[in-house]
């Protein structure tokens, strides 16, 4: 597609993956506007002579199936597009493995890793085991506490994963300087920018040296399918594609597919639920049975100030911290809703609600953090779908009510 480089990121979506020769066939003229759902395993060679050219290595030439073709190509090269700074992206078939497929990139056996107390519990999870099983120590930090980050780095520290807002407890963190004390001290930054995607975050213009992105959420948009990307800076973006190549990843083109077309809509879904979650946060703030809300994108609310410095986008994904009460009101709460269904994931079109307790899952921070009355600590995360805001307020508002009735 002929597209400027430098078009804004709701022209790159609508354009971004779509070569010519992905999306018509030889011979014939013109083209579809999507590339076909390529299923293969086998490419067929000219001749003997063709075969040993070989382009195992290569990028956008068929070699076998596991390499992909054109229909994860498109998907691949259209993150790219959107990710300033990336020289490549590779594709996974969760959110989870391309967590494990970053991490096993820049660590071998005796590194250290940094990582943020509130990243996503299977980061968590792969830390105490397959990364320590494999000789790999993980260290937590404070996100919010960079002098304390600084000193945690020693000769063995050779990369830090950064998740900003947090999963569940939504603070946002100094990216640009967390990412430079590693860079100076040698270390890879890898951040989790599942919440933000590179429409709402520039991870790697903010100098983090690799993106990690669940695409089972805001990319597919659906709820319909699993899918995880990593993309890189030139600087590693060999060794990750090297070190996933050997891991055997690969994603299905029905998926790739689907990815695809999601993508072209995530602009206007993320500023839509972006809005309405505002919205939704501005009437939670309002309320009496709450005592924090925890969403950036909210003037006055925790982490809002860095958010609104670093960040050029938001979504539908908020928190808030029940006032006092007990673990059988809130599940009356969740219960009462009738438009936010009970699920995890998050970032589909329709509406969630999930109870939260990070207590179980902080090693470097207190939950709930210092200066918090104790008594107030059960969260619930709810995932701002595309259904009319004032229903949503007013579903919350009805349930607050059957909460309170006991
Ligand atoms: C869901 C999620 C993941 C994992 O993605 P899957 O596709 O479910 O494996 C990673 N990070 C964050 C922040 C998530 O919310």
């Amino acid at each position: 597609m002929a597209q400027g480089k430098h078009s804004k990121p709701a022209t790159r979506l609508v354009s971004a993956g779509r070569r010519a020769e992905w999306t018509g066939v030889p011979g014939l003229p013109g083209g579809m506007v999507n590339p076909p759902v390529w299923r293969g395993s086998t490419h067929l060679y000219q001749d003997s002579a063709d075969l040993a050219r070989g382009r195992p290595n290569e990028d956008g030439h068929f070699y076998y199936g596991r390499r992909g073709a054109p229909t994860q190509w498109a998907l691949a090269e259209a993150l790219t597009e959107l990710e300033p700074g990336a020289a490549g992206t590779q594709l996974y078939p969760s959110g989870v493995a391309a967590i494990a497929g970053a991490l096993l990139s820049v660590l071998r056996s005796g590194d250290v890793l940094l990582m943020t107390d509130n990243a996503y519990e299977p980061s968590r999870a792969m830390a105490r085991g397959l990364l320590r099983d494999a000789g790999i120590e993980t260290r937590w930090f404070d996100p919010l506490d960079p002098d304390a980050y600084r000193a945690q780095f020693c000769e063995r520290t050779k990369a830090v994963l950064l998740e900003s807002p947090g999963s569940l407890s939504m603070e946002v963190c100094d990216i640009p300087a967390l990412a430079a004390i590693a860079r100076e001290r040698g270390a890879a930054s890898l951040i989790d920018n599942t919440w933000a995607s590179p429409l709402g975050f520039k991870a790697l213009a903010q100098g983090c040296d690799l993106s990690i992105m669940s695409l089972t959420k805001h990319v597919g948009g659906h709820s319909d399918l699993m899918m995880g990307s990593v993309s890189a800076t030139p600087a590693h973006f060999a060794r990750l594609r090297r070190t996933s190549q050997q891991l055997g990843q690969v994603v299905s083109p029905d998926d790739a597919a689907l990815a695809l077309r999601g993508l072209r809509t995530l602009s206007l879904r993320l500023e839509r639920e972006t809005s309405s979650a505002l919205q939704v946060a501005e009437w939670l703030a309002g309320r009496a049975e709450i005592a924090r809300v925890l969403c950036p994108m909210l003037p006055g609310a925790p982490g809002h100030e860095l958010w609104a410095r670093d960040f050029t986008g938001g979504c539908g994904l908020l928190s808030f911290i029940l006032k006092g009460r007990d673990e059988s009101a809130r599940a009356r709460l969740i219960d009462a809703l009738a438009l936010f269904g009970i699920g995890f994931s998050w970032g589909g079109y329709e509406s969630l609600a999930i109870p939260f307790d990070p207590a179980h899952t902080r090693s470097a921070t207190p939950w709930p953090p210092a200066g918090w009355d104790p008594a107030d600590r059960l969260g619930v995360r709810l995932s701002i779908g595309l259904e009319d805001p004032s229903d949503l307020i007013a579903d919350l508002d009805q349930a607050f009510a059957a909460m309170e009735r006991g």
